[in-house]
């Protein structure tokens, strides 16, 4: 009866074998260990079968041959207990950092005890008893076969149960199959010893395995790497647009910016006139964040974002964040406290800008989402070795969070509680970047919120606190810049674009100084080897033909060149202050030109 068994199994099997290997598999572990299973499953039943028949025909079970045959199923027995349980092995440490090793490792160490036990199998001697016309092999082989087979499954099955969840019960079908069929198979062997069905059931695990194991399909997986090169090529391609559409939006936003901030300051027009000018320069400032947010988490997403650190002044740091903020606020009925711990060491290391966006963030959304009552920045710092851990903490009065949407606000574009909020303009990304920005720092960021009642978002971020400063910070110190001292001094104006030129001029015409512009770095070039003196050239970087840097070069080519020159570039990217001055700028000015930024620069240069 058990050769009958054999032969249906063989045939079932082979079938499984031709549709495994006729198809090309992605070679992982669970697939290569699959196949040998296959194969030495498939050679046990031939072995089998072949002893069957040698029976069958009169063959004598102590003749050579069939003993022979006999040890190679045993040695083939063992073999499949090895392989399975390296199986499980290998399933149970998927999640391990050191797989690749552990498993070299794993398969060195089962293979030399197999090499160890096959020995004994071959050289031991191997009886046969007959029991109703079935032949039974007995002897040491046949216990050593039972007992290697009996310790390799408990221990899988204690591997099973310690590593669960990694293994999964998708992958831990085949040893329960396994230990099922082998208690149902002793239990009949009780009954009726004649009945041996070990080399079946083996088969019947087997089967099983195919639909359990990880099978990916070689065609997908190729599909799925060209579809996923092609999304990260259009992601990349976006990455592209979207720095090439803010530098486009910068360059008028810089002319409407410049223009708008002059008119404010121009006593001849009206106050209506100018109330209408404050809010272009708020639409503008709006936008601003908007393409600033759009080009960040762009940058985010292209891994383009880098965090750089410098020495900066933390007093410096949270004037600005203090004077803007009051900006912000405007006319709105909000009292805006602040409570800054006064140990906060002065000169602290890091990335001054992203701490400040952080900040800026949390802030501006403070402003933006409270109608009244107060809004409060802490600062406090927590000094352990060389190490400031700083604290910032805005606490507001305003709208609140719902509980159920603090987890999604740092989602990117995710707005919160919209049938509230939907007067207040966002685009949903602050927060997202914010988020990023402090994971990249290393920093942390909580939120507690009273629905109708206010928020707290507390922040915080370790610096390193730098204990001889290299900055000069005196120098940080706004200073009263002295016309007089400027009267004569000349500064050249380079820009391929008209109305940036104007813009440029109109900011620089309050400080007494001669100011002349030309629009490419040819002419910048001819200017200056013409003799003609300056003591400041602002030099926009994109420019058609001649690009700014290498209008630099050229002017470093020159003998006795020493006039400070200012990049002036709509490429806001971050790490671009650190780029110009490496290419031999003297400093940097993002455009739109900042007002307080382009007075520093003149105060740095001309003020002297
Ligand atoms: P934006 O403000 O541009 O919409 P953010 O990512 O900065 O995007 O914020 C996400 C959402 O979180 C906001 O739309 C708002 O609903 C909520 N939110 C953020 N800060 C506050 C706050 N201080 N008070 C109330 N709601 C806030």
């Amino acid at each position: 009866m058990g050769l009958y068994f054999s032969i249906s199994a063989l045939i079932i099997l082979s079938i499984f074998v031709y549709t495994f290997l006729s198809k090309e598999r992605v070679k992982n572990i669970e697939t290569i260990i699959y196949k040998y299973l296959l194969i030495l499953t498939t050679i046990i039943l031939v072995f089998d079968i072949t002893t069957g028949i040698l029976y069958n025909m009169g063959e004598n079970p102590n003749d050579l041959l069939y003993t022979l045959l006999s040890k190679f199923v045993l040695v083939s027995l063992v073999s499949w207990t090895f392989l399975f349980a390296f199986y499980i092995k290998c399933v149970s440490i998927t999640n391990d950092s050191n797989y690749n090793a552990n498993i070299q490792k794993t398969f060195l160490r089962y293979f030399i005890v197999f090499i160890f036990i096959v020995p004994f199998l071959i050289i031991l001697n191997v009886d046969f008893d007959t029991v109703n016309n079935v032949i039974i092999p007995k002897g040491i082989p046949v216990v050593l076969t039972y007992t290697v087979t009996f310790i390799q499954i408990m221990y899988s099955v204690f591997l099973s149960i310690k590593y669960n969840k990694n293994i999964g019960l998708r992958r831990l079908k085949p040893l329960y199959a396994f230990c099922i069929l082998m208690i149902i198979n002793f239990g009949i062997q009780a009954f009726v010893p004649q009945a041996f069905l070990i080399n079946y059931l083996l088969a019947i695990v087997v089967i099983i395995m195919y639909f359990t194991i990880e099978n990916p399909d070689v065609k997908l997986i190729e599909q799925l790497n060209i579809a996923k090169d092609q999304a990260e090529k259009a992601n990349l391609a976006k990455t592209d647009f979207l720095s090439n559409m803010s530098h486009e939006i910068r360059t008028p936003l810089n002319a409407i910016v410049g223009f708008s901030n002059l008119l404010l300051e121009d006593d001849s027009i009206n106050e209506k006139a100018k109330e209408n000018v404050r809010d272009i320069v708020m639409a503008s400032d709006n936008l601003l964040e908007i393409v600033n947010g759009i080009l960040d988490i762009s940058k985010i997403e292209a891994n383009k974002l880098e965090i750089i650190d410098s020495e900066y002044s933390t007093d410096k740091l949270i004037k600005e964040l203090i004077v803007l903020s009051k900006g912000r606020l405007g006319e709105k009925p909000i009292e805006f406290k602040t409570s800054i711990d006064q140990t906060i060491p002065k000169v602290l290391y890091g990335d001054e800008s992203r701490v400040k966006q952080v900040c800026v963030n949390i802030l501006t959304n403070a402003i933006k989402y409270t109608k009244e009552g107060f809004i409060e920045l802490k600062i406090d710092s927590i000094i352990k070795d060389d190490i400031c851990r700083l604290i910032i903490s805005v606490e507001d009065t305003g709208i609140g969070i719902k509980q159920e949407n603090i987890d999604s606000l740092f989602n990117k574009f995710e707005r919160v509680d919209l049938e509230n909020n939907k007067t207040i303009e966002g685009t949903g990304l602050g927060l997202a970047i914010t988020k990023k920005l402090l994971d990249m720092m290393g920093g942390k960021i909580v939120v507690q919120s009273v629905y109708g009642k206010g928020s707290k978002f507390t922040v915080s971020i370790d610096q390193k606190i730098v204990k001889n400063p290299t900055i000069n910070l005196e120098e940080e110190k706004e200073v009263k810049i002295d016309k007089v001292k400027l009267d004569g001094k000349r500064v050249l104006l380079v820009d391929d674009n008209k109305i940036n030129l104007k813009v440029a001029e109109k900011l620089l015409d309050g400080y007494n100084l001669s100011v002349t512009s030309c629009e490419s770095g040819f002419d910048c070039i001819d200017l200056v080897s013409s003799g003609e003196k300056f003591d400041l050239i602002l030099l926009d970087d994109m420019m058609p033909k001649m690009s700014g840097v290498e209008t630099l070069q050229k002017l470093k080519e020159m003998k006795d060149f020493n006039i400070p020159t200012i990049a002036l570039t709509a490429n806001a990217l971050t790490g671009m202050k650190e780029k110009y001055l490496a290419d031999g700028f003297s400093d940097y000015l993002a455009k739109p030109i900042d007002k307080e930024e382009l007075n520093n620069v003149i105060n740095k240069y001309l003020n002297k």
